[in-house]
């Protein structure tokens, strides 16, 4: 090992490791420390079920804001696959019938609209999308360029949507649809590690529901083919390949900076304590974490969503029998979430209940990309499912976490049976010693496993890709959103400006501020 490292990277998420592999190409010397024994953070496959052959993606599942221009740059070999069904929703009075948005069938997607008695959306459906598509064409192609400025990017979305993006999302949606299950299917995207009321002042739900429309240019969510450990990996392979030093078990304890640089304190598996100089340190863990590794107490964010992984010998039939499961699991599955269940879900976890009938939405990764299914499974028809509960803030599971965690598995798999014409367990698999494959981990849960403060999915609330005019400034690390209060410590992770999501963004955004410096 080098003494001094021109950076040194604290965490390899994704994008740490996207940091490490723009900085070794330009020719520094880099190393990257990563607590956990493996690398990838909160973009990962595991073998979660023991003895199964099943490599699910155990938290981020699909891809939507990694730009095109990361991967030609690195080279990365990804491959991402469009779904196209882009959901389905059961009506939530009468789960007898559902919404099937098919992306391929404009056709079949207006009768589904009149089955579910919402015909008179439709046209407003068309239009919103058409809207959304023009703001995702105008913001998304700034992510991989220096922040762009309030007045620019309100020039490039137009007035309407700049109007509409500052006030409550609550307002445009109730403006643009009659029908409680079409506002519910619009306003998830909002609420996606999101803990918010539609009506929610300080528009964090505007500002979620901005990064899950804009992604690629056109709001899509692809399927990583392999699962999420394959971009993780081929990131690692590229940072490793260009001369980037990567340790794992290697936990950094402390930070000291100085005008001339900073000294990292970190240990090894061993506990053995070492100090490493680096010209510049990236932070790709969360800005709660480096506060505390600067020396600093600040509160900790607050994560707020359910992750349930399953592994089933067959996918369970549905109460709407007008719809093949094989159709309605492989695009977005939305459970109970429609806008009035999505209200009252938030009222009763912010009063600090878990929710009587959870809103989850659920998706099946097999039906797109077997691949990550051993022989023996895909022939004999296993699938795998994921499921994303809102609401359901890490208050909940602070006083009795295993408690809570069983409580708020049982709430969910009744809300998911409603819509089932067979309970869920009937279908599930078994591991080697015969449990039931059933991952379920709550935000306390994914603050232990991922160190995410508090279990954010994003290390904090999701900001407005733009800067205020004014704040602008001409420094590197300002001009691409990464700076810190300490000049040598840049953030390079999902709490950057530009963060949340698995998008590469942040790491690259710190690599060029450096390169830029
Ligand atoms: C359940 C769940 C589902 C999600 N679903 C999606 C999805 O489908 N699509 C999507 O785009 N996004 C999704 N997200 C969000 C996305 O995964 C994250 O925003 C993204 O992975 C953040 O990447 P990162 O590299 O910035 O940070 P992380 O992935 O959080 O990695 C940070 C790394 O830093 C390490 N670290 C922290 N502190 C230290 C320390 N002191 N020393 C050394 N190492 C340290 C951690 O161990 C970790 O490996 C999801 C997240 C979760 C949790």
């Amino acid at each position: 090992m080098r003494a001094r490292y021109d950076v040194v990277v604290v965490g390899g998420g994704h994008n740490g490791l996207t940091a490490a592999a723009y900085l070794a190409r330009a020719g520094r010397t880099v190393l990257l420390l990563e607590a956990a024994d493996h690398l990838g953070g909160a973009t990962v496959s595991d073998e979660v079920f023991p003895g199964v052959d099943a490599r699910l993606s155990r938290y981020s599942y699909l891809v939507s804001l990694l730009p095109r221009a990361v991967r030609d740059e690195l080279g990365l070999p990804l491959r991402l696959v469009r779904r196209r069904v882009q959901s389905y929703t059961p009506a939530p009075s009468d789960p007898t019938c559902g919404l099937l948005v098919d992306s391929g069938d404009p056709a079949a997607t207006a009768r589904s609209f009149d089955a579910v008695g919402a015909a008179r959306d439709l046209a407003a459906w068309e239009a919103f999308g058409a809207r959304t598509a023009a703001l995702a064409g105008a913001v998304f192609p700034t992510m991989t360029g220096p922040l762009p400025g309030a007045r620019e990017v309100r020039a490039a979305v137009g007035e309407e949507w700049w109007r509409d993006l500052h006030a409550p999302l609550g307002e445009l949606v109730e403006r643009t649809f009659s029908a409680d299950l079409v506002r519910g299917v619009v306003l998830t995207d909002a609420l996606i590690g999101t803990f918010a009321d539609a009506h929610e002042p300080t528009l964090v739900q505007n500002r979620c529901f901005l990064y899950h429309v804009i992604g690629g240019g056109t709001g899509d969510w692809d399927v990583p083919v392999g699962g999420m450990g394959a971009v993780s990996r081929a990131l690692a392979d590229t940072a490793r390949a260009a001369g980037a030093e990567i340790r794992t078990s290697a936990r950094v304890d402390a930070l000291e900076s100085t005008r001339a640089g900073v000294t990292v304190h970190w240990s090894d598996d061993d506990g053995v304590h070492r100090a490493t100089e680096g010209t510049h340190v990236l932070a790709g863990c969360s800005p709660h974490e480096l506060e505390r590794l600067l020396g600093r107490d600040v509160e900790a964010p607050e994560g707020s969503q359910l992750k349930v992984n399953m592994l089933l010998r067959r996918l369970p039939r549905l109460r709407d029998r007008g719809v093949d499961p094989a159709a309605a699991f492989a695009g977005t599955f939305h459970v109970n979430e429609g806008y009035e269940q999505l209200a009252t879900a938030h009222r009763e976890a912010a009063s600090g209940s878990i929710p009587t009938v959870p809103p989850a939405e659920i998706y099946c990764h097999t039906l797109t990309d077997p691949s990550i299914l051993g022989e023996q499974l895909r022939a004999s028809g296993h699938h795998t499912l994921t499921l994303f509960g809102l609401h359901m803030p890490a208050r909940l599971f602070r006083a009795d976490p295993d408690g809570a965690r069983d409580a708020a598995l049982a709430a969910t798999l009744a809300s998911l049976d409603s819509v089932l014409a067979e309970p869920l367990v009937d279908c599930l698999a078994s591991d080697g010693e015969g449990r039931p494959c059933l991952d379920v981990r709550t935000p306390v849960d994914l603050e232990q496993d991922v160190h995410l403060p508090g279990g954010h999915i994003f290390h904090r609330d999701l900001q407005w890709p733009w800067a205020a005019d004014d704040e602008r400034g001409t420094d590197p690390a300002r001009r691409w959103g990464v700076a810190t209060r300490e000049p040598r410590v840049l953030l390079c992770g999902a709490g950057a400006v530009r963060g949340g999501g698995v998008s590469a963004v942040p790491g690259r955004s710190a690599a060029m501020a450096l390169l830029e410096a």
